[in-house]
């Protein structure tokens, strides 16, 4: 079987675990969410790819969910004694090395996924992780800031300065407390899939939405053109990450408000809606969800463990072979 998954970062590495569990015969193509990449200290991070590689190659920090295990932040450390930030974003010295790694390839002309694929050579993560695209997409979000001084030293103005930042300043410094206004994928309209993005689709016996953000993951991937064509194509079975109203983990929240759509499971199937999603599994407490040519499943959607994990793809799978 051929089984393509578009993902995110933590919610959809830890899906990816459980569908390895769940059909370890398949040849599962994961195509990863890029807009969350940044360049940081003259190094190009891909946060949600790493997220996947270090989730199935065990190189983990299991209980945080992103970075490496046994890290360590010496560089970091030194970095801020020269007064070189941003002191917000956590790098370690064991993760900095994968960026050195990346940025170095880049400089010398390799594509990211060419990249990628390196990097997953130590890593065998199981699976063939490819980027969304080669191309530079990025996330910014628009917000509103207090100004909390004028240029000519009076202070706080009072006023409202409009800027856009890099989602992942609103996402990990601001905690996304700051609401957005709107969210601008720079880059999208122009970028194509990496190789081997629509030919996995193509060839895929079903596409999976694992439990990643609707907005700037999910919805980050489908933004490159040509890919949401080539899934509305397959038979795409999508896991809710809301549950009860509500994210499970994150601020998934703030960024469905930006877009105008309401936290809910029943709000995200219709932002995806059946012309996209054929099958959607739901937690028991959003039994009550209905889309018309949409087939909703409730079951429990928590991934609180392996078993549990391993239950919820199996139940994708199977309500995809259902539907094909
Ligand atoms: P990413 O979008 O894959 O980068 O991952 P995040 O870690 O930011 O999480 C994305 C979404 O996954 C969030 O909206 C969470 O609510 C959701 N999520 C996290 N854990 C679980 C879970 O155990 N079950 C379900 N159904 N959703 C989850
Ligand atoms: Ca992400």
């Amino acid at each position: 079987m051929r089984i393509v998954a578009l993902a995110g970062g933590i919610g959809g590495a830890r899906f990816l675990r459980g569908l390895q569990a769940a059909a370890p015969a398949a040849e599962i193509t994961v195509i990863g969410n890029t807009g969350d990449d940044i360049t940081l200290f003259g190094l190009r991070v891909c946060p949600d790819l790493d997220t996947v590689m270090y989730t199935l190659g065990g190189g983990i920090n299991e209980a945080q969910g992103w970075g490496r295990t046994d890290e360590s932040f010496t560089v970091k450390e030194e970095l801020l004694e020269y007064g070189v930030g941003p002191s917000w974003f956590g790098l370690g010295d064991r993760d900095f090395a994968t960026h050195i790694v990346r940025t170095q390839m880049l400089a010398a002309g390799y594509p990211l996924s060419a990249v990628t694929e390196a990097l997953c050579d130590r890593w065998q993560p199981g699976v063939r992780l490819i980027p969304m695209t080669d191309d530079q997409v990025e996330t910014h979000v628009v917000i509103d800031e207090l100004d909390t001084g004028r240029s000519d030293g009076a202070g706080w103005s009072g006023a409202k300065r409009r800027r856009a930042i890099h989602f992942q300043e609103w996402w990990v410094r601001l905690r996304a407390s700051i609401p957005a206004e709107s969210i601008a994928l720079v880059g999208a309209e122009d970028a194509k899939p990496a190789p081997g993005v629509l030919e996995a689709i193509e060839a895929a016996d079903v596409v999976l939405f694992p439990p990643s953000n609707p907005v700037v993951s999910i919805g980050t991937i489908l933004s490159v053109p040509g890919v949401r064509a080539a899934v509305a194509a397959k038979t795409v079975v999508g896991v809710s990450p809301i549950i009860g109203g509500a994210p499970v983990r994150g601020m998934a929240d703030a960024c469905l408000t930006a877009i105008g759509v309401e936290t809910s499971a029943q709000a995200v199937a219709e932002l995806y809606g059946p012309e996209l999603v054929n099958g959607w599994l739901v937690a028991e407490a959003d039994s009550g969800v209905r889309v018309d040519g949409m087939e909703v499943r409730s079951r429990p959607l928590l991934m609180s463990d392996p078993e549990a994990t391993a239950a919820i793809a199996r139940a994708a799978l199977d309500l995809a072979e259902e539907l094909a």
